[in-house]
């Protein structure tokens, strides 16, 4: 099953451009809103696993555009991000593989939008990219066992740990969250796909291309803490809610990891995808400068 947030509202998806409108096609027993669908996830999975066949869904189908996708996950209550969690990935950062718990930070929800946007360069930073597979929680999770821990995952898509170095790596301690939550720095879908529509749910090829030049490709196969040991280790300590973004990690190819060192330029897209889960696009632009703003800041105005 596929899940989209056409928007605001929740579709099942039948190709990339059509579906059925769940609040229609259950007559207000799921949906429009997917936050909602993420607190009776089960309910939800009994009742969506033959929606999209059931004939009272004729009149529900609805065709949308790449435009009109917001995250499938609107409104998580907590995203967790997981860093170092590739080993090609920490030797580039210039850091030993962890053996505990990988490095946890938070994006914060207000930099959480939709998978095709243009995002704004915060002025004098670098801003980097990192393509990770997310899992979103469909059951909340307390001291769950790694065995039990994909039963509380919904489904999986991609999100971009867009980073912006200067922020991140300043100060006595580095500024994870901070440089990680500027508008627009945690794009997450297309859409949200069930594990059992994968090949391999441990096992997906993902990367990301700068205007056609691929600077990150791996496989999921190679994280140190899988989607299941993850899940199973947070949970030790908080208690993961539906709906909540769990971003697992980068694999190698990072701008800040390379020699020279590359960051996102005005202009550039970025092109990312995991096999089986779909893409995603940003387009970055620097922030303009003007007489206006620079009248603007001087009156103590951002
Ligand atoms: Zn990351």
């Amino acid at each position: 099953m596929r899940l989209a947030n056409v928007d605001g509202r929740a579709v099942l998806l039948t190709s990339d451009t059509d579906g059925i409108d769940v609040a229609d096609a259950s007559a207000g027993k799921f949906g429009p809103d997917l936050a909602e669908i993420y607190l009776e996830w089960d309910g939800f999975r009994a009742w969506a696993e033959d929606a999209v066949a059931r004939e009272d869904s004729a009149d529900a189908r609805t065709a949308f555009t790449r435009a009109q996708l917001d995250s499938p996950s609107p409104a998580p209550r907590q995203i967790v991000a997981i860093g170092l969690n590739y080993s090609s990935h920490a030797a580039e950062s210039g850091f030993e593989a962890p053996t505990g718990l990988p490095p946890t930070f938070t994006k914060f929800v207000t930099s959480l939008t939709g998978p095709d946007t243009e995002v704004t360069l915060p002025p004098g930073g670098n801003t980097d990219w990192e393509v990770e597979l997310v899992a979103v929680i469909g059951r909340a999770a307390t001291n769950v066992d790694e065995a039990d821990a994909w039963d509380h995952v919904a489904g999986l898509t991609i999100g971009q740990d867009l980073s912006e170095r200067v922020s991140q790596l300043a100060g006595p301690a580095p500024q994870f969250s901070l440089g990680k939550s500027f508008p627009g720095f945690a794009p997450v879908g297309p859409w949200l796909v069930t594990t059992d529509e994968l090949p391999d749910r441990d096992d997906l090829p993902l990367g990301c291309a700068i205007d056609g030049e691929t600077v990150q490709d791996g496989r999921t196969r190679d994280l140190i803490h899988s989607v299941p040991r993850l899940i199973a280790a947070l949970s030790r300590t908080i208690t993961l809610l539906p709906g909540d973004l769990v971003f697992t990690g980068t694999p190698a190819g990072v701008g800040a990891g390379r020699s020279p060192q590359r960051f996102l330029q005005d202009g550039e897209e970025l092109h990312s995808w995991i096999e089986g889960l779909g893409e995603q696009r940003q387009r970055f632009v620097a922030t303009p400068v003007s007489a206006d703003d620079l009248a603007t800041n001087d009156s103590g105005e951002a």
